[in-house]
């Protein structure tokens, strides 16, 4: 593998396949079978340190520029390609909250509840993790424009990095499908924005061809580059844990690349003896979204040694063609009915002796005003997590005294208008609805009581 003496590759993970492709190519999916395609490293050539703790010492490192990325920091565990390439804009500076107080709501232990906050990267959500390293290998094989589909969070996001590399960007999305305050970011950045009449796997689905017939360099997390930036996630969680490993990680699934790449990170820490044992992954669905916690949980479908039972696959999407079916939820970043990271989703699973979990909008929008009250507040669909937390407590599938990570992947201003309806209109037990009061002095200090 990784041919000319590079130390990374692109392998198909089709484990009948296996066909491997050198990094300077420009690929979605392997010509030869058509499945998706991971980044595979000579480790001997990619140099990663024995200890995983020295990494810390370029934390403190803001003069040199991929020091100071909370990305290309841990570079040598996502060496694909030469430092001269690689953008980057400040991209996981993201912290990992305690939080006593959310913990102490929903029954746990103190010091096990942490609470990863992604929305403090540059356009506010965990896809600048990935988008650095996409534009890095864009940069690396000279393309001129991008293309996405997005629920919103991915256009912000390419159109921030094309932005800065150069690079011309086209946003798809799903007509009235998107929270504006994620388009604003787009549109502010310059991005061209085709609103297609459809949801966002039809958005997906045509954006593939779009880029395939013009030669445009798709960053959707089909692109496996895009994986190996969001592995960093959880390089910072074990970091900032001290160097240890949680015992859970919860993330929202939606088109499922973060698990994806989470799954990888951690096979990868623990196949080069950097962490002693793998944490259990739980995926959050919206129950309006609900594809991998329907075929994981009631049809079985399992990663397999990467003999996934296609033909499950194919029913269960036939059905849902039949059916007409639309997803819908408000938590509109995981508004995604097809995933097209499902597979490697399944080995992450597999990887981390995984859990999925559907959970219903009100319990969403409560936890999103917990998470809001108590620590640095997040989009709805981050709040997933803490809703399924709150299941998993209650089920015993995690202990009170075990130590959780949930990853909040978008920043609280992202979608204001669920959190003004949720407070306003006094949707839930924690809405807190502003109070009117008459212009006269008296009456004002009345309600001051
Ligand atoms: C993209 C996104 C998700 C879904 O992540 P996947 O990797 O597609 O599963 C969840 N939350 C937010 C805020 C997002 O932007
Ligand atoms: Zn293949």
């Amino acid at each position: 593998m990784a041919s000319k003496g590079e130390a990374a590759c692109q392998k198909c993970i089709n484990p009948d396949c296996a066909a491997e492709f050198d990094c300077s190519q420009t690929l979605v999916k392997c010509p030869k079978c058509g499945e998706l395609l991971d980044i595979v490293y000579d480790w001997n050539k990619a140099n990663p340190p024995e200890h995983i703790s020295h990494f810390a010492r370029r934390w403190a490192g803001r003069d040199n520029r991929l020091d100071f990325s909370g990305v290309w920091r841990f570079r040598e565990l996502l060496n694909f390609c030469p430092d001269d390439h690689k953008v980057s804009i400040g991209e996981g500076q993201t912290i990992l909250q305690q939080n006593d107080d959310l913990a102490a709501e929903l029954g746990m232990q103190p010091g096990c509840l942490h609470l990863q906050y992604e929305g403090l990267n540059p356009s506010g959500s965990f896809k600048d993790n990935g988008m650095t390293a996409a534009f890095s290998h864009a940069r690396l094989v000279g393309a001129t424009a991008s293309a996405c589909a997005s629920t919103g969070n991915t256009s912000a996001s390419m159109a921030l990095y094309a932005h800065a590399c150069g690079l011309k960007c086209t946003v798809f999305i799903g007509s009235g499908r998107i929270a504006f305050g994620k388009l604003s970011q787009a549109m502010d950045f310059g991005g061209h924005t085709i609103q297609i009449r459809g949801d966002f796997d039809d958005c997906m689905r045509q954006v593939q061809d779009v880029c395939t017939r013009l030669n445009i360099y798709l960053v959707n997390s089909v692109n496996p580059f895009r994986l190996e930036g969001q592995k960093t996630i959880m390089f910072r969680i074990v970091e900032q844990l001290g160097w240890r490993v949680p015992d859970w990680v919860i993330v929202p699934g939606g088109n499922l690349g973060n698990s994806s790449a989470f799954g990888k990170a951690f096979a990868e820490l623990k196949s080069l003896g950097l962490i002693d044992r793998i944490p259990r992954l739980a995926v959050i669905n919206a129950q309006g979204a609900r594809t991998l916690a329907d075929l994981y949980n009631d049809h079985n479908l399992r990663w397999n040694d990467g003999r996934v039972d296609q033909s499950v696959i194919d029913a269960y999407y036939a059905d849902l063609t039949a059916k007409n079916f639309s997803p819908h939820t408000c938590a509109s970043a995981i508004e995604i009915s097809r995933p097209v990271n499902l597979k490697k989703c399944l080995r992450a699973l597999d990887v981390c002796n995984g859990v999925v979990l559907a959970v219903p909008d009100e319990e969403i929008v409560d936890a999103k005003a917990l998470v809001g009250r108590y620590g640095l507040g997040c989009e709805p669909a981050s709040a997933a997590t803490v809703a399924g937390l709150r299941h998993m407590l209650g089920n015993g599938t995690i202990e009170p005294e075990e130590t959780v990570a949930c990853v909040l992947t978008g920043h609280q201003l992202k979608d204001p208008n669920v959190t003004v309806t949720y407070h306003k209109d006094n949707m839930g037990p924690f809405s807190n609805p502003p109070v009117e009061a008459p212009n006269d002095l008296e009456s004002i200090i009345r309600l001051m009581q």
